[in-house]
This record gives C-alpha cells, sequence and structure tokens, in this order.
C-alpha cells in the first residue's frame, strides 16, 4: 500500500474535531508550553475559553514563543524542570505532557536529558495529572515505530527501532513514557490519553533545529545550497501544526484511550519538499546531497483510520497553504544571513 498521491480536497476547518465549549472555564496544564507546538496549543486552549498554565524550563523553547500570550487573562507560566517533582496550585482538568527535546539536533545535543524527561518527566507529569484527577495527554511520536518496515505505520505496529543507535535516547523515551502512561491507565488512577505524532511544521520552528523545513527555508532565504540528504528520496509527511493541535485537543477529549497517529498521510520526498520551497521562496540556491544520518528512517507515513474513526479528525491544510504561512513568518522572524538573493 503506498500513500505516495496527491492531496485530497479536504473541505473542514482545522478545528472542527474540537467539541465548542468543552474547554471553557477548564485549566490545562501544558508542559512545554515555550516550545514550537506547545505555545501554538496553549494559544488554541486560550482561544477555547481555558485557564493555561504553562510550564518549561526553556532548554529548546523561547519565551517569545508565548510573548502574545504572557498579559492574556486565564494565562500563567512556570518555569519548571519536570524532571523534578513540580506542582500547580488549583484545580487542573488536563495535562497535555509536550516536555521534551523533540528535533534530532536537539536530543543529540541533550541524550541523557532527552532520556530523564521521557521518563522521569513523565512520571512526575503523570503523578501530576493523578493528584489533580486530571485528563493526561502524552505527546508521543512516529520516532517510536524506527525505521519501519511497514507502510503507512497504523498504531498496532510495534515499530523497528535500534536501541542502542544515536537516535534511541529520543524513540526509547518515548516508548517508555507510553509504558509508563498505559501503565497509570490500566491501574484505573489516572484517565490517559496518547498520540503519536508525526513530523509536525510551521510558524514558530527554530531556523537551527535541524528539521528539513526550517532548513530549508532558512537555507533558500539565505542563497545557500539546500542541503537533501542521501539522493532525497526518503520521504517524511508533514502535518501543519494548526492542525496537530486540533488533533491534540480531540485526543484529549475523545473516550478513545489507544494510541492514536496525527499526521498527513500525505507523503512527499526530501528533495520535492526542497523544490517546493525553494519555488515558493523564490530563490536561485543549488541543491547539494549530504549524507544521511545513521537510522534516518527511510519512510514515515501515517495510517490515521483510527484519528478519523474515534476521534473524528483529519488534517485540513494543504502543504502548500501551510509552507506559504511557514515561509511569510519566516521571512520575518529568521535570522538574516548577508548572502540572502531572493526576492
Ligand atoms: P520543542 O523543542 O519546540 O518544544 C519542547 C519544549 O519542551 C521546549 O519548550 C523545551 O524547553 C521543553 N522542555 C524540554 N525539556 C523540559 C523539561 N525537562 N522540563 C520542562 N520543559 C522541558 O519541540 P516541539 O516540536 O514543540 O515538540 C513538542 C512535543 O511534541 C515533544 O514532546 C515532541 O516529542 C512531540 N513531537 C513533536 C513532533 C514535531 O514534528 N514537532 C513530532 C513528534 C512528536
Amino acid at each position: 500500500m503506498t500513500c505516495l498521491q496527491e492531496p485530497q480536497p479536504l473541505p473542514r476547518d482545522p478545528a472542527a474535531a474540537t467539541v465548542p465549549g468543552t474547554f471553557a472555564r477548564r485549566t490545562a496544564v501544558v508542559t512545554g508550553a515555550a516550545g514550537f507546538i506547545g505555545s501554538h496549543l496553549c494559544e488554541r486552549l486560550l482561544d477555547l475559553g481555558a485557564e493555561v498554565v504553562g510550564v518549561d524550563n526553556l532548554l529548546t523553547g523561547r519565551l517569545d514563543n508565548l510573548s502574545h500570550l504572557r498579559s492574556a487573562d486565564g494565562f500563567r507560566f512556570h518555569t519548571d524542570d519536570v524532571t523534578r517533582p513540580f506542582t500547580v496550585a488549583g484545580p487542573v482538568d488536563f495535562v497535555f505532557h509536550l516536555a521534551s527535546p523533540a528535533s534530532p539536533l536537539d536530543y543529540a545535543r541533550h541524550p541523557l536529558t532527552t532520556l530523564k524527561v521521557g521518563a522521569i518527566g513523565t512520571l512526575n507529569t503523570l503523578e501530576l495529572a493523578d493528584a489533580k484527577h486530571a485528563r493526561f495527554l502524552l505527546a508521543s511520536t512516529s520516532a517510536v515505530y524506527g525505521d519501519p518496515l511497514v507502510h503507512p505505520q497504523p498504531e498496532q505496529y510495534w515499530g523497528n527501532v535500534n536501541p542502542v543507535g544515536p537516535r534511541s535516547v529520543y524513540d526509547e523515551a518515548k516508548r517508555y513514557a507510553e509504558a509508563l502512561t498505559s501503565c497509570f491507565q490500566r491501574s484505573g488512577s489516572t484517565r490517559t490519553r496518547i498520540v503519536r505524532i508525526f513530523n509536525t511544521y510551521g510558524p514558530r520552528m527554530r531556523a537551527d533545529d535541524g528539521r528539513a523545513v526550517p532548513a530549508f527555508i532558512q537555507q533558500a532565504l539565505a542563497g545557500e545550497p539546500i542541503t537533501v540528504a542521501g539522493d532525497g528520496s526518503q520521504t517524511r509527511s508533514l502535518c501543519f501544526v494548526a492542525d496537530t493541535v486540533a488533533g491534540l485537543l480531540a485526543a484529549a477529549t475523545a473516550e478513545h484511550t489507544d494510541p492514536v497517529n496525527l499526521g498527513n498521510p500525505h507523503e512527499i520526498t526530501m528533495l520535492q519538499l526542497a523544490e517546493e520551497i525553494r519555488d515558493m521562496t523564490g530563490s536561485a540556491s543549488e541543491i547539494a546531497f549530504v549524507p544521511l544520518p545513521a537510522d534516518d528512517p527511510k519512510r514515515r507515513c501515517p495510517d490515521i483510520t483510527a484519528a478519523r474513526a474515534h476521534l473524528g479528525w483529519e488534517p485540513t491544510t494543504h502543504l502548500r497553504d501551510g509552507l506559504r504561512q511557514t515561509v511569510d513568518w519566516a521571512q520575518q522572524h529568521f535570522p538574516r544571513r548577508s548572502t540572502a538573493t531572493t526576492g
């Protein structure tokens, strides 16, 4: 079965899967709030009328991502490291656990910290949810499938992870986090949800986080060679951040307790992505091929049958529209390099 295909027209609003009113006057704790996805989640929860407590130790996130929310009614921010026991005053209804380095460059820089946040950080955050009788959602990842041998990946696939390779600090930390979360769920003490997020992109990604979308945009805007790993035939399926956030909210409120994939099944090769970004930025950058990193998955593509059936969710943003918004944001926010040749 292949999922290399043109995207189908998707008529629905990204937020449509969330029942209106579900989050109004509820309190949600978001760990990893100052990060890329966490900051968008905080913003959306506030839009929906929730009180939001953002928790972050700023390891890979930035306060700038939250600057527009700091004075918002209903928003509080705690600088806390979730690998140390932490608490939040007052009642809590939902705990969204997103804290973790997420890009390959970040977890290579912070290998032990990544293992700790998946293990101790997840335990501390589950204990907070347990103490508050709150619903807990773990932001897991498609990385639990490793370099998958099954395409697209359904939730029932157990994965193909190298337990001692350089990516194992992230892949295994998240697998352990899923085991911990499932243990709390089975014990009946805490209501939990697990989502496996596939590659997400959008405004507020860091130019230097090493992921393909911001790296290609940065290089294209600077007129530098766009560095594509291998021969560029490896694929990723890219989900726009507003869609991912809508999926997190839908999963948090749905009754489905098994892990669920959140991603965009439209697959694209890295070479196609580089060319698309080069065209969109009007850049004259050439494409340069560089060696593939170790254990780089050749294909990742979510089977989102479960998300459609149990959450009523599917991504609705076309890659071109999402990339346009990301490029527009990057033009305003990415550090400028002197060799810029773009129009
Ligand atoms: P990010 O690095 O932008 O955000 C992660 C945030 O967690 C950062 O603000 C960081 O400072 C914070 N953090 C890290 N360790 C912490 C600790 N010990 N205590 C408190 N805060 C801590 O990454 P992101 O892309 O926004 O990813 C968010 C979550 O989604 C992660 O759990 C990641 O594994 C998951 N995810 C992301 C993607 C993606 O494509 N972005 C894909 C799969 C899964």
